[in-house]
């Protein structure tokens, strides 16, 4: 295992960024067969990386995503696992270092909801929330710290040796009733986050948050599939529109590329100025 505060030569930081951010690293994005995990996947094949789209249903839908990241000159294979199950999780992370030798990226963004008011959530309601949302990104972010503090760092590859991006939410800091066993999971999922970049750090391991506003996914379909239900959801958005799933894409293969990083232990909101009080946009 590498020394925890390694003699490292400095950073090299070339003057214009790589077009190909992730040339030559292989990237793990959970629930990447819909939504924002299928847009991430995609962009960071696009990127240059090899991508593990994991799935936990529906193999067609997953094999759709490799298929549409080798059409942009990349490698992918699918890799079915549920997050919150210990030994699909590290059965996952074998199958990945048996197909491209190890994992330098993982993009923990698998997740579900499963709403109700307080006095008529089931307990099976917020254990299955907490279970896929929370224990699920804590178990696959274990896989990866294992991964990335054995391996270290390769200098030719990246400045880190590895990176986790955790999808959280603005329901990290924006309380959410109806919803408590989800927001309950994504506040978790912060000080999850930065507890293990905390951690982790002296190993060159980054650790960081993308918290998403309001993305157009079948997650959020009833906020945005009628104009009267599109107009409510403008008035928690001071941009004045929704969030497309690609524009995820791009900040993630920001955040794990090297351009980014001295960025750690940060949520990074996306959400078109939803965590502003939207409320008091006109002086209250
Ligand atoms: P989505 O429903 O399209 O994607 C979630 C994916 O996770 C699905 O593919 C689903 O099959 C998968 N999944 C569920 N349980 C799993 C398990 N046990 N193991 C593996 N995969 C599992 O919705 P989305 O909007 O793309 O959500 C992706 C992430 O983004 C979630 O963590 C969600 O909380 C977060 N998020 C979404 C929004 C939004 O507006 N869409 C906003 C904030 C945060």
């Amino acid at each position: 295992m590498p020394d925890p505060v390694p003699a490292y030569p400095p950073v090299h930081m070339p003057d214009v960024p790589h077009r190909r951010l992730l040339e030559g690293q292989t990237a793990i994005v959970t629930g990447a067969s819909s939504g924002i995990g299928r847009a991430v996947a995609i962009s960071l094949g696009g990127a240059g990386a090899n991508v593990c789209v994991n799935y936990v249903s529906g193999p067609d839908a997953a094999q759709a995503v490799v298929a549409e990241i080798q059409g942009l000159g990349g490698k992918a294979f699918a890799q079915a696992a549920d997050v919150s199950k210990e030994a699909d999780v590290i059965a996952m992370f074998d199958a990945v270092r048996r197909e491209y030798g190890t994992v330098d990226i993982l993009i923990n963004n698998a997740g579900l909801q499963q709403d109700s008011k307080i006095e008529d959530m089931t307990l099976a309601q917020w254990q299955k929330v907490i279970d896929v949302n929370l224990t699920g990104q804590f178990l696959c972010a274990r896989e990866a710290v294992r991964e990335f503090k054995k391996r270290g760092v390769r200098p030719e590859i990246s400045c880190a040796a590895g990176k986790i991006i955790c999808m959280s939410s603005v329901h990290e800091v924006i309380p959410w009733g109806g919803h408590v066993n989800y927001a309950a999971s994504k506040g978790g999922v912060m000080l999850m986050m930065k507890s293990i970049a905390q951690e982790v750090a002296p190993w060159r391991i980054r650790v960081n948050s993308i918290c998403p506003g309001a993305i157009r996914t079948p997650i959020n379909t009833a906020a945005w599939d009628t104009p009267e239900h599109y107009a409510a959801l403008m008035k928690l958005i001071p941009y004045k529109r929704i969030g497309e799933a690609p524009e995820i894409g791009r900040v993630a293969v920001w955040l794990a590329s090297d351009d980014s990083d001295y960025i750690h232990g940060v949520s990074l909101f996306v959400d078109g100025g939803m965590t502003l009080y939207p409320g008091f946009e006109t002086g209250g």
